[in-house]
């Protein structure tokens, strides 16, 4: 019997975080900023073979920030992760991008 086809998508809430995955496998996920615990449980139950993200987020990064649930060890899958990979360019990025929100 084959098991029902789950969805692998998901959307976060924060806008500081659009992370979504899509119906095909997603293998690797390059983002910006530092998922958040939302993303990151995301990020673990489609099995995202490889996270890389630029900026730290002190405030609510869940990969080594303030928590770090993609390395936590009681859960089955754990993505590699590569964090810091152009952070100061994309702090600008998103500098940039919410003083441009503002300004609207
Ligand atoms: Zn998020």
């Amino acid at each position: 019997m084959t098991p029902p086809r789950m969805p692998r998508w998901s959307l976060c809430a924060r806008p500081q975080c659009p992370v979504e995955l899509g119906a095909s496998k997603v293998a690797r996920l390059v983002v910006t900023l530092e998922p958040c615990t939302m993303c990151a449980g995301a990020i673990v139950l489609s099995r995202v073979d490889r996270l890389v993200f630029g900026a730290f987020d002190a405030k609510a990064g869940a990969v080594g920030s303030l928590w770090d649930v993609v390395r936590d060890r009681r859960l089955n899958h754990r993505p590699e992760v590569l964090s810091g990979v152009l952070a100061d360019e994309s702090t600008a990025v998103l500098l940039d991008f919410f003083a441009g929100q503002r300004g609207r």
